[in-house]
């Protein structure tokens, strides 16, 4: 079988852990397959479609994930919801599709955390578009919470998701009014960086609010563990961290390119040995 050719684009790209996971996924599926980056410029952008389209498939970071979408032939149900593409296949037709949302489905399956009743988002930027849709698909009630300032944000995703998705319930709140929400959270999911290499002191959420939660999905991958899911793991709520979301995100990408499936072990595999991978390329600093 011919060597299969994907790519990852972006730019700036620093640092990424996507040819490290989509490498061993190819391994474990037994299909030959090369992984690349391009840093494309942004004036280059257009130019370099061509040849992105000749390849196999490819995945889409910051800052192309909304300009993509007039380059492919069609989207796909979890793209037309979020918004943005992270992964397009290509060949007779090109089609667009959102990862993110399936990555974060499946990361919560893998941890055992269900996904219902009442959840609450921090952010409302990219990764939580995804994570709100994944939930309000699950007929979630979604409570969106964003720093002072960030209000018209978080209001506008709560508009897309009802137009989108009219039987959910979405709403924006501040951070600083957490506290007057009633009750306990189903879920509580960080999607903002606070808590992030090298920031790793800082936690989205105080300890009086994690313990009003049945679980906790952190999508920070670096470090390991965040203070955030240090403190719930200290009194024993369900919680995981960001990288079983990338490479199942990732695993996605694959089941759409060639038709891969890939079971819990093998995800599981995959997920420690690229935190064992980030650990050593961050030694000493935001690995742990
Ligand atoms: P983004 O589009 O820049 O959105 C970040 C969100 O966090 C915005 O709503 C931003 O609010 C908010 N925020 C930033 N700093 C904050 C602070 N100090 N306090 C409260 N809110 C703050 O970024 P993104 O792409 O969504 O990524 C968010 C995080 O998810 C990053 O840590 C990223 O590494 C992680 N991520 C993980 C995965 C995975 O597969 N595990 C996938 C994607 C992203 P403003 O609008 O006010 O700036």
């Amino acid at each position: 079988m011919s060597e299969k050719s994907f790519c990852l684009i972006g730019h700036p790209l620093g640092h990424t852990m996507s040819p490290f996971i989509h490498e061993q996924l190819f391994a474990s599926s037994g299909v030959k397959g090369h992984y690349g980056v391009m840093d494309i410029a942004p004036d280059r952008f257009d130019f370099s479609l061509a040849s992105l389209m000749s390849m196999d498939g490819f995945n889409i970071t910051i800052p192309y994930k909304q300009r993509i979408i007039q380059a492919v032939n069609r989207l796909d149900r979890s793209a037309k919801l979020c918004g943005a593409v992270n992964t397009v296949s290509c060949g007779r037709e090109s089609v667009g599709y959102n990862t993110d949302m399936y990555g974060f489905i499946g990361a919560l399956e893998h941890a055992g955390i269900s996904l219902c009743d009442k959840i609450l988002i921090c952010g409302a930027g990219g990764a939580a578009r995804a994570v709100a849709f994944a939930a309000a698909l699950s007929r979630c009630e979604l409570l969106i919470a964003v720093r002072r300032g960030s209000e018209e944000k978080g209001e506008l995703l709560c508009r897309e998701i009802a137009e989108k998705l009219p039987d959910t319930h979405a709403k924006a709140i501040l951070h600083d009014d957490i506290d007057s929400i009633d009750g306990h959270f189903s879920l509580a999911v960080n999607a903002t960086p606070v808590g992030m290499y090298p920031h790793v002191g800082a936690s989205v959420l105080t300890e009086d609010q994690i313990l009003r939660c049945n679980a906790v999905y952190d999508l920070i991958y670096n470090p390991r563990k965040t203070e955030l899911i240090k403190i719930a793991e200290k009194h024993g709520i369900k919680c995981d961290s960001g990288m079983s979301m990338l490479v199942m995100q990732a695993a996605k990408s694959h089941e759409i390119w060639y038709g891969a499936k890939f079971d819990n072990d093998t995800i599981a595999q995959i997920t420690a040995d690229a935190e064992d991978e980030m650990q050593r390329i961050f030694a000493g600093g935001g690995a742990e």
